[in-house]
């Protein structure tokens, strides 16, 4: 026997977060490393790994808008779709932003393609080229996109949450993206989950978090690059209802690996990593 669902006419409206990456910034493979990851990523595209970006878009037709979040170095590849309405930029770290300048003369050549940040970040941009000669060109038109600001996208909302990140020059933007049935919270690169990250990540029915890391001796300088590392931030949140994911991998880390026992781990206790090509529906 068949089953009827009957949808109410909103549900049609679900919006669909694309993973396009779940790198750290200085990608896979990572220059002058020859790391068993970064060796098969040289050898084989299939093992290819980019940096940690998502997209956007409403699952109703194929001309749905499609919003990028983060404008990464490996953009040429990430983003397979004909245009793209507006990029979320969470703040000026290089995986974050410098892939804006595809957008420009070389490239696409988009006319005022909209660009959602914090005043600080878009005072960066005014300041420095290559993103002032895209906002002179009008390639670009920066919105602001501050604390607490919603901005409306066909199939949902997507919200500005603030976020202090002392070891960058600015703070970064975290995202609440509201579905028609989920909330979706995204903060992929973070110095640490503090209270105020811990009450959005239980609003939130599925949370993206900063993975960078497994343990803190992963690494030589880790006080120069710190982040929250995962080993910790799985007892911190063991007791959370919500659906947690780990993102923004540094090739160091064991959970890259399908096969790690640090993978295995994660799962046992409930988190999965975020890999590169799922998608929410939300
Ligand atoms: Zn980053
Ligand atoms: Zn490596």
């Amino acid at each position: 026997m068949g089953v009827t669902i009957n949808w109410p006419l909103t549900h049609i409206f679900h919006m669909i977060v694309e993973v396009l990456g779940n790198m750290q910034d200085g990608g896979v493979p990572h220059l002058g490393c020859s790391c068993d990851v970064c060796e098969s990523a040289r050898q084989d595209a299939n093992e290819s790994k980019y940096i940690e970006s998502i997209l956007l878009r409403e699952n109703n037709d194929e001309d749905s808008a499609r919003y990028l979040v983060n404008a990464t170095p490996d953009i040429r590849q990430q983003v397979q779709y004909e245009y793209i309405d507006g990029v979320f930029i969470p703040h000026e770290g290089l995986g974050h932003i410098t892939g804006l300048q595809f957008f420009g003369q070389e490239g696409p050549d988009t006319s005022d393609m909209s660009v959602f940040t914090s005043n600080t970040v878009e005072e960066y941009m005014m300041k420095n080229d290559p993103y002032r000669f895209l906002i002179d060109r009008d390639n670009i038109q920066v919105q602001a996109f501050n604390h607490g600001d919603e901005e409306d996208i066909r199939g949902g909302a997507i919200e500005a949450v603030h976020f202090h990140h002392p070891h960058l020059n600015h703070d970064t933007t975290a995202y609440m993206i509201h579905g028609d049935d989920r909330k979706l919270f995204y903060l992929a690169d973070i110095t640490d989950f503090n209270q105020k990250v811990e009450e959005k990540v239980k609003e939130a029915d599925i949370a993206i978090l900063d993975g960078t890391f497994w343990s803190e001796d992963e690494i030589g300088r880790f006080e120069e690059v710190p982040h929250p590392p995962i080993r910790r931030s799985i007892d911190q949140f063991s007791d959370f209802e919500t659906d947690i994911y780990f993102t923004h991998l540094n090739h160091t880390n064991p959970v890259v690996r399908q096969d790690s026992d640090e993978r295995k781990e994660l799962r046992t206790k409930g988190f999965s990593v975020l890999d590169g090509g799922e998608s929410f529906k939300i």
